[in-house]
């Protein structure tokens, strides 16, 4: 049960959870409500997921409201910024999370499935981060709320260091999220937008369930784990707040592994 902070890192600022009515994205924002921000909760068809989100953080006297939009889609992601603006008068926070999985071996992937996780995936972070650096660079630094203009999460991947077999466009997807982060943070920082990405290893969500629902499957899971626990999303909220706040004021353009170490190369513990 989530408890609303008592030091609130995050207060008088509005934060926009990109696919959040599940897994890592509903961490995201109930840790952000926690830390003071009134968190929009965005979902691309379960509007139920985004209320129940919505109603755990209302319930933990945080505040928070859920928008539909497939951030795909250029005309709905702008749309939803028009809702945000229109709501909130601006925004501070964007975690860029939504993302999917379509796993083929490489020989029978088709385009269908290349396309649809590259359009989701990179397209979706693309589209939501340039609406939010228009908007940040509009309104500029708001010395009273924070530090910076803005700040931009990319929700990446251990997968954009890690090659994976059976999931190409899935690994092209977020190698590709790790220049455009890294080259928007080179961009924006003259605007004072800090931009940073966070890298999950194994976190327990609907997108990976085959790979820990079984005990046989969460041991062979745990070989990939010096760490030995696999994540939660809470995990990954914590993370999320912490960069978001001034306390990582000086933190930019790197990719924030959330791991328990699988970027060590596990299979060399052993001597090789
Ligand atoms: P999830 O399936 O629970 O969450 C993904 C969310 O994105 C869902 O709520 C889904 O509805 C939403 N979504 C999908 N397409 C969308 C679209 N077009 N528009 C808006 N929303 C859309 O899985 P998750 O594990 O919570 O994944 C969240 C992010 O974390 C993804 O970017 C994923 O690649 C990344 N990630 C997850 C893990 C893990 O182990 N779970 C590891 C590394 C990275």
């Amino acid at each position: 049960m989530m408890k609303v902070l008592e030091k609130q890192r995050l207060q008088n600022q509005i934060a926009l959870v990109t696919g959040a009515s599940s897994g890592i994205g509903s961490g995201v924002a109930k840790a952000l409500a926690a830390d003071g921000a009134t968190v929009v909760v965005n979902y691309a068809s379960s509007a139920s997921g985004a209320e129940k989100v919505v109603k755990e953080i209302t319930d933990m006297g945080g505040k928070a409201v859920a928008i539909r939009a497939d951030v795909s889609k250029e005309d709905q992601v702008l749309e939803m910024y028009r809702q945000i603006l229109e709501q909130f008068g601006t925004l501070h926070i964007l975690v860029n999370n939504a993302g999917l999985q379509k796993d083929a071996a490489f020989v029978d992937m088709t385009l269908e499935q290349w396309q649809y996780v590259l359009d989701v995936n990179l397209t979706g972070q693309f589209l939501c981060a340039r609406e939010a650096a228009r908007e940040f660079i509009r309104r500029g630094v708001q010395p009273e709320i924070s530090k910076a203009a803005g700040k931009i999460i990319c929700m990446s991947s251990v997968h954009e260091l890690i090659p994976w077999a059976g999931h190409a466009n899935y690994a092209t997807s977020k190698g590709g999220v790790m220049l455009l982060m890294k080259t928007i943070a080179q961009e924006l920082a003259p605007h004072k937008i800090r931009v940073n990405s966070i890298g999950p290893g194994a976190i327990k969500t609907p997108i990976n369930h085959e790979a820990w629902e079984t005990p046989e499957a969460a041991a062979k899971l745990l070989t990939l784990i010096p760490y030995n626990r696999i994540g939660e999303p809470a995990d990954i909220g914590e993370a999320a707040a912490w960069l978001a706040s001034d306390e990582s004021d000086y933190v930019h353009g790197i990719t924030l592994f959330v791991d328990g170490g699988m970027t060590l190369f596990p299979g060399f513990t052993a001597n090789g």
